[in-house]
């Protein structure tokens, strides 16, 4: 992802509007790019700041609230990708036991002198 893409997700990342594949190629530019964390930094500030005002929260912490919405963020990527792995799993053993199935009825076949 280029500096550009990710300036253009700042606002939906904090509208909490990313898909799960944007959410993640976001969240690793935002690791390796100290300009565009800056940025999103001082997007976050002014979003939350002017929710505050609506709130009677007085010394909320905006600097902790984006580490604990980036921290979040991971996790659901972190859910995601336990997801696909699951179902990856669960496929991969579905053909593996299908194929077990397949050599014991051959083996069976075999010894009755069928095959
Ligand atoms: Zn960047």
């Amino acid at each position: 992802m280029t500096c550009k893409e990710a300036e253009r997700l700042v606002m939906p990342y904090i509208r909490d509007e990313l898909t799960d594949e944007e959410l993640k190629e976001f969240l690793e530019h935002m690791e390796s790019c100290p300009g565009c964390r800056d940025e999103l930094e001082i997007y976050f500030t002014v979003e939350v700041g002017i929710r505050q005002l609506d709130s009677e929260t007085g010394n909320y912490n905006i600097k902790g609230a984006l580490e604990a919405a980036i921290e979040q963020s991971r996790q659901r990527i972190q859910a995601v990708r336990l997801i696909k792995i699951a179902r990856y799993s669960v496929t991969t053993l579905s053909v593996m036991a299908l194929i077990i199935t397949v050599l014991l009825q051959c083996r069976i076949w075999m010894q009755q002198g069928l095959l």
